[in-house]
């Protein structure tokens, strides 16, 4: 799994001649542990438990740098954008219940063979999404 690293944001940082300031370090450090793929808001109030002040703007520019760079994914999920600290080609597994978006490294599903696609569609990449009932929901029932 290629992840976000602490290595490649700060030599982003230091090329782009920017500052690593607490806030952004608590941004990566979140995206970096959290197993989740969590929206912005999601972001916002986990920076905010430790800098109560950190605006709404910092935290979406800080989450567009990231993108625009490289360091994170958007994955559309239930019209909402989530942020994917895995950015090579995976899969996801989304929960019909509450909506939690969960990596599959299956390389199985790379094997599934597309069928007649017209002849001028060359593919690159190919993300699936499986739905269904993530674990928690499953012992709710
Ligand atoms: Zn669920
Ligand atoms: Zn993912």
């Amino acid at each position: 799994m290629t992840r976000l690293a602490s290595h490649k944001v700060m030599s982003l940082v230091q090329t782009q001649g920017l500052k690593m300031t607490p806030q952004r370090r608590v941004i990566v450090e979140y995206l970096q542990t959290t197993k989740n793929h969590p929206t912005a808001d999601e972001v916002m109030t986990a920076v905010n438990r430790k800098f109560p002040m950190t605006s709404r703007a910092t935290v979406y520019n800080t989450l567009n740098w990231l993108k625009e760079n490289g360091m994170v994914k958007e994955v559309f999920e239930g019209g909402v954008v989530h942020f994917d600290p895995h950015t090579a080609a995976h899969h996801h597994f989304v929960c019909n219940k509450c909506g939690k978006v969960e990596d599959i490294d299956c390389s199985a599903i790379n094997e599934i063979k597309l069928c007649s696609l017209p002849d001028h569609q060359k593919v690159e990449t190919m993300e699936v999404t499986l739905r269904g009932l993530c674990a928690a929901c499953q012992k709710k029932r």
